[in-house]
């Protein structure tokens, strides 16, 4: 369709009207401008609000998806005023103000904002504490929108008036089209301008440093997002958290993963050595985690230590798709570093004696480890009576996601009341992975 036909319909269409957003600069430098839509501004629950932003480019930046080149980045963001945070929801590419060359949509990921960048200066204004109300600030800039809009205009003008002097924008399609899932883009745009007439090498060269400094940036925004089972630091996103984190995103034999089709076999069975023993308890901010003085398994001649246990509700683990209340995790290290995972699976019914002392002692804050210098606990007592068990190869089921952990389930759950669930529940309500995919592992399971 020819521009000008598509100007007339758009014209002849009333609607086409009421939708037009009233963009605000809110901020303006050589090269680059940033704009709110009045319009656009709306209050959410938990004193949050979404407005759509804009970053008008004075340059064209090559898109490395299509090839086309753009000028405007739209971002439709939910800020959070009171912790200075924001998640953008949409991003739209186009060729000019009005041409729309892709949108994608995003995942929701609250990240803290940075001043100086497009959120920073969006949250700004529309977080402005103390001033007018939203309503009131946006009817006057739609009553001002004549004038901005000028203004606006006068700006482009000016600005395509200047000679085209630097290609500097088109240094950046890299950083700016690189799989955005995060503020990556806009940050990147963020970054001054390199001074002119550079020679190519020492642009390749500033290229280089703007991508790494935007990477880092991104970085040191995720790190700041702890690890966590909901929102912004949930298991969705623990890849994205830290680059150590990268198999939880990528690996092929993680773990939890729902059990079935093993092949049976006669699997040698575990040598449980544990003894009875004084132990330690912590709440370490992810589960409740205990460790004994002493205690180990061996399997195929190889011996692994106890180094520690700790719980999970529910089971992270499933069983032909069958879910349990608990699970018990018992992590062992051989001499080579080599990790082996006891899972003791737990069902609602009588009440636990093992997991009671253990209540008993919950520590009152997080992060700090009690050691009651008595009663003493058995392991032993706390495994089922059958040791009948299923192997399989996964991974850690947290942060940093490691494989290469023999997984060990013991097929036969144990018991623990109602209550003792409930206890755990209100620390942890729900403190487990989701299921991960089994990729065609190969499972053994006891005959
Ligand atoms: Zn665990």
């Amino acid at each position: 369709m020819r521009p000008i036909l598509a100007a007339a319909l758009i014209a002849a269409l009333p609607w086409a009207a009421l939708a037009a957003p009233v963009w605000q600069t809110v901020s303006s430098e050589p090269g680059k401008r940033i704009e709110l839509d009045r319009t656009s501004i709306k209050q959410l629950d938990g004193g949050k609000i979404q407005a759509t932003g804009r970053l008008i480019l004075e340059r064209e930046i090559v898109d490395a998806k299509s090839g086309a080149g753009y000028r405007v980045i739209e971002a439709t963001t939910r800020y959070d005023c009171a912790n200075r945070n924001a998640a953008t929801i949409k991003r739209v590419f186009k060729k000019d103000e009005t041409e729309v060359l892709r949108e994608e949509g995003l995942r929701v990921v609250e990240l803290p904002v940075r001043s100086g960048t497009l959120d920073g200066k969006v949250l700004r204004e529309v977080c402005r504490p103390g001033g007018e109300s939203i309503k009131a600030v946006a009817d006057k800039a739609s009553e001002a929108a004549g004038q901005l809009k000028s203004a606006n205009e006068a700006l482009v003008k000016s600005e395509s008036a200047k000679p085209a002097k630097k290609a500097v924008e088109k240094e950046k399609p890299s950083v700016l089209t690189r799989k955005a899932e995060d503020r990556r883009a806009l940050a990147a745009a963020e970054v001054p301008a390199p001074a002119p007439r550079l020679s190519r090498k020492a642009r390749a060269e500033a290229h280089a440093r703007e991508v790494a400094q935007a990477a880092e940036a991104a970085e040191r925004a995720h790190a700041r997002v702890h690890w966590s089972y909901e929102g912004p630091g949930g298991p969705e996103n623990w890849s994205r958290l830290d680059p150590e984190n990268i198999l939880c995103g990528t690996g092929r034999r993680q773990s939890p993963i729902d059990i079935h089709d093993g092949i049976r076999v006669d699997l040698e069975p575990i040598k449980f050595d544990y003894k009875p023993s004084y132990f330690r308890i912590v709440d370490n901010g992810h589960t409740v985690q205990a460790a004994l003085g002493e205690g180990k398994i061996t399997l195929t001649g190889k011996t692994y230590s106890l180094v520690q246990f700790h719980f999970h509700k529910p089971a992270e683990e499933k069983v032909n798709g069958r879910g349990f209340d608990m699970v018990a995790h018992l992590v062992h290290r051989a001499d080579d570093g080599q990790l082996a995972v006891v899972a003791v699976l737990m069902e609602k019914g009588a009440e636990n004696p093992f997991v009671q002392t253990l209540w008993n002692y919950l520590p009152l804050e997080k992060n700090v480890e009690v050691s009651p210098p008595s009663p003493a606990v058995d392991l032993n007592a706390f495994l089922p009576a059958s040791r009948d068990y299923y192997a399989y190869m996964g991974s850690l089921t947290t942060p940093p996601c490691t494989e290469g952990v023999l997984w060990l389930v013991l097929r036969q759950p144990v018991q623990v009341s109602a209550e003792q669930v409930g206890i755990f529940s209100r620390l942890y309500p729900r403190n487990a992975r989701p299921i991960q995919a089994s990729s065609g592992r190969l499972i053994k399971e006891s005959r």
